[in-house]
């Protein structure tokens, strides 16, 4: 006996009618007409809200929300979901801009990330978001372009936490890190935000991404509340910001299964009491990104070509790893797994076979899909990759192979 071949997780957040996949309440082919090409990404706005409002519904009332942008900055998603969510996270100017066009109010973002330059820590402090600072040498340049500009620096500490994620699919925190001030070193820092008269938020301890296990999770909030309790002995002035990171995952690959979100919530349920007693004026933050978007997305693009090699068969398409890298498993795999994918205008189809779906692109890199059961799909069908929300478009190499650019929308 041989065990059962792991299955992806079936995808019912989009439904399927008449053996085509519907996105936003449309037709996947009437929406290619709508778009008016190939490939493009596809966001379902009612999939945005249902997850913040699963959230809403499971989390501790207490506990804020935030979205990482740049898990997808969109400018119509970061909108619709800036008017849902408490705040947003960006991590370079760009996205900035996009977080502050998108409405949101400067006192609820916070810019993170190794690396600031001075012209974007001035616009920063002039637009009076909160700095997660990633380094002593940050600190001070801070504090001058806050002198410059005759305006006090909102700052909150990244900690590199003294411990790990387990399981994570990247690791951001334990052990040398670009990321953050070293635990240990956080005291000093503090005292010299101090000295400096910087306005001090609070603490920003994120540990990793794409985790599907809850005791995991559960055992990096146990002790990022830990450490912020004992490093709030430092600090300056009350904490009013503890951001306790994101990195919620999503289900993609064979054997994957959804993130339970109770347990996390009891566990949060736990320590908030205490968290408040300790810290009265504390914002408890989860700051959220594929979480919130990943499952919302579709990428498609259509079959230019069938052809047989040595007894394969390979659905050439106009899209691949240059708008998908993490779909060609380029994107911090270790193992290359397939994404879920279908035919999007014939889901069950009437004859089904194993295929390779490959990109233009003259490398072996560009797979879609390796060796997957699919509906037998002619020239001109649409191949959709599901879970392709966060980190798709603006994480892929778009300019490699000068093929046309993507498109994205939103509907
Ligand atoms: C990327 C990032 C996030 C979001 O991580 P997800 O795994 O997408 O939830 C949150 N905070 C910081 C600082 C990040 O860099």
């Amino acid at each position: 006996m041989t065990a059962a071949r792991p299955r992806h997780w079936p995808m019912s957040q989009f439904p399927v009618i008449d053996d085509c996949l519907q996105i936003g309440g449309l037709p996947l082919t009437q929406l290619a007409a709508r778009v008016g090409q190939t490939p493009f990404y596809a966001y379902d706005r009612r999939l945005l809200d249902e997850r913040v409002a699963l959230l809403r519904r499971i989390l501790p009332p207490a506990m804020e929300l935030h979205y990482a942008v740049k898990a997808n900055p969109m400018l119509a998603v970061v909108q619709q979901l800036a008017g849902r969510v408490d705040g947003l996270d960006v991590a370079s100017l760009g996205e900035l801009t996009v977080a502050l066009d998108a409405g949101m109010d400067p006192a609820e973002i916070s810019f993170a990330g190794p690396g600031k330059r001075p012209p974007e820590l001035a616009t920063a402090i002039a637009a009076g978001v909160t700095l997660n600072l990633e380094s002593a040498g940050e600190l001070e340049t801070v504090a001058r372009l806050g002198h410059e500009q005759g305006r006090q620096p909102r700052v909150a500490v990244r900690v590199n936490p003294d411990f790990e994620l387990k399981a994570s699919g990247m690791k951001m925190g334990g052990g040398p890190k670009p990321f953050g001030v070293d635990a240990e070193q956080v005291p000093a820092l503090l005292r010299r935000i101090s000295e400096l008269e910087l306005d001090f938020r609070g603490f920003h301890i994120f540990c990793g991404s794409q985790n599907l296990r809850h005791e995991a999770l559960i055992d990096a909030h146990d002790r990022t509340f830990e450490l912020a309790l004992r490093l709030a002995a430092d600090a300056p002035a009350p904490v009013r910001l503890l951001n306790i990171g994101g990195g919620f995952g999503i289900p993609y690959f064979p054997g994957d299964t959804p993130l339970e979100l109770e347990p996390i919530a009891d566990n949060l349920r736990r320590w908030l009491p205490l968290v408040s007693e300790r810290l009265p004026e504390a914002h408890v933050v989860l700051e959220l990104g594929r979480y919130l978007v990943g499952e919302a997305g579709i990428y498609v693009a259509e079959v230019v070509d069938r052809k047989v090699s040595r007894g394969y068969t390979f659905l050439v398409t106009n899209g691949g790893l240059h708008h998908h890298l993490a779909a060609s498993g380029n994107f911090g795999q270790v193992v290359r797994k397939n994404y879920p994918v279908v035919v999007g205008n014939r889901v069950a189809g009437t004859e089904r076979e194993v295929v390779s779906v490959v990109g233009p692109l003259c490398t072996p890199l560009d797979l879609l899909a390796d060796r997957m059961e699919l509906a037998k799909a002619e020239v001109g069908d649409l191949i959709v990759v599901f879970q392709s929300g966060a980190y798709g478009l603006t994480a892929s190499p778009a300019r490699f192979l000068s093929h046309p650019a993507c498109v994205e929308v939103l509907v």
